[in-house]
C-alpha cells in the first residue's frame, strides 16, 4: 500500500505527518485507526523509554523515536481543550502559548500556540488584525527558546487538517526548540537561500515589502513559499509595517487556498529562520513554506516505492498553473 505523501527522509517537509509533525494534545490523523480508545495518559502502552535520536549510518537520515507518543489519546475525551475554559486555556486569551502535554521531544522543546479562542475560526479569519497577534507571539516565543543555550534552531509550525495529522480542529500550531540545526534547514542555508528574483509565471502576489510564488520544484503538489524582498534573518527583526504586511500576506493566501476547491485545505506551513546558536549567520534569508498533499479537492497524492526509494519525485501538478490560479482567484472581497 502506498504511504501517504511521505516526504523524502532527508528533507523534513517531505516526512509523513504522524512521524515528525504530531499535534500537541491530539492525536494524529486517525484514517488508519478511527476507532482507537484512548488509553490513559500515563499508560505505557509501548515501555517507559526516554526519547532517543538516532541516525541512519548510511543514509544520515535522523529519527527521534518517542515511543511515548503511541500513548496520545487519539482525540480528546470531553470537549475541546484549546477554548476557554478547556484543559489548556482555562483562562479567556486572544493568543496563547503552553508546553506540549505530548512533546516529540524533551517537554521543554515542545511548545503549543493558540491563533484565537474562537473554535471555528481559520487563520485568515482572524484578519490582519488577529494574524498580527500570532506573529508578535511567534516572536515572542522565538526569541525566548532561541535565547537558550541549549537552543541552536527554533521551529514554528503549522499542521492544519486532520489530512496532515490534526484532529483538534481548533485553529493551532506548534513550535518546536532543537538543540542542533536539522538537515533541511541547514541545507537551505548552506546553500545561500534567497527570494527567486523573477518568479515568473509562478508569481502569486505581492503585499508591501512581501512577495507570494509557487516554489519551481517542490516535492507537493500544492506549494508557496512567502518572503521578504529585502533580507531579514527571523521573525523578529520584522519591524511594525513588516509584521502587519505578513499579517496581509498571510490573512490573503490562506484564503485563496481555501477557495482554491472550495474546501478548507489541509497543509504544513512553516517559518525558516536564522539558526539560534549564536552565529552570525549574516545570510539567512527568513521566509515561510505552505505545502499541501492534496492534487484534487479531498484527494492526497500518494508517494510510492520509487520515489521513497530514489528521493526522487513525480508531481501531478504543475506549478505554473497553480500560481496562474491563485492569482485568478483575487484577494478576498469583503
Ligand atoms: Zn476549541
Amino acid at each position: 500500500m502506498a504511504t501517504p505523501l511521505e516526504p523524502p527522509s532527508t528533507a523534513p517537509e517531505a516526512t509523513a505527518p504522524e512521524a515528525t509533525a504530531p499535534e500537541a494534545t491530539a492525536p494524529e490523523a486517525t484514517a488508519s485507526a478511527p476507532t482507537v480508545t484512548a488509553p490513559a495518559q500515563d499508560t505505557p502502552l509501548t515501555g517507559e523509554r526516554p526519547a532517543d535520536r538516532r541516525v541512519d549510518p548510511y543514509l544520515g537520515t535522523v529519527v527521534h523515536v518517542v515511543g511515548t507518543r503511541q500513548a496520545r489519546p487519539n482525540l480528546p475525551s470531553t470537549g475541546c481543550p484549546f477554548c476557554p475554559g478547556g484543559l489548556e486555556a482555562p483562562e479567556p486569551y486572544d493568543v496563547r502559548w503552553f508546553k506540549n502535554r505530548w512533546p516529540a521531544m524533551h517537554p521543554d522543546r515542545c511548545e503549543v500556540v493558540l491563533y484565537t479562542s474562537q473554535h471555528d475560526a481559520t487563520f485568515w479569519s482572524l484578519g490582519v488584525a488577529g494574524a498580527r497577534k500570532v506573529i508578535d507571539l511567534w516572536a515572542e516565543r522565538f526569541a525566548e527558546l532561541g535565547g537558550r543555550d541549549d537552543v541552536d534552531h527554533v521551529l514554528i509550525f503549522e499542521n492544519r487538517g486532520p489530512e496532515v495529522g490534526a484532529t483538534i480542529a481548533h485553529p493551532h500550531g506548534q513550535i518546536y526548540a532543537y538543540d542542533h540545526v536539522p538537515d533541511r534547514p541547514g541545507r537551505l542555508l548552506a546553500n545561500g537561500w534567497r527570494p527567486e528574483a523573477d518568479p515568473d509565471e509562478r508569481f502569486v502576489v505581492d503585499h508591501g515589502g512581501w512577495t507570494a510564488w509557487v516554489p519551481v520544484a517542490s516535492t507537493f503538489p500544492m506549494a508557496l513559499t512567502i518572503a521578504p524582498r529585502e533580507q531579514l534573518p527571523d521573525i523578529v527583526s520584522l519591524d511594525d509595517t513588516a509584521r502587519d504586511e505578513l499579517a496581509a500576506m498571510l490573512v490573503d493566501v490562506l484564503e485563496r487556498l481555501d477557495r482554491y476547491y472550495g474546501v478548507p485545505l489541509p497543509y504544513m506551513m512553516w517559518l525558516n529562520q536564522r539558526p539560534t546558536d549564536g552565529g552570525d549567520w549574516p545570510t539567512a534569508w527568513f521566509h515561510i513554506e505552505l505545502v499541501s498533499p492534496w492534487r484534487r479537492e479531498s484527494t492526497a497524492r500518494f508517494i510510492a516505492a520509487a520515489e521513497v526509494a530514489c528521493n526522487e519525485y513525480f508531481n501531478p501538478v504543475i506549478p505554473e498553473v497553480v500560481a496562474e490560479r491563485l492569482r485568478e482567484l483575487g484577494p478576498a472581497r469583503p
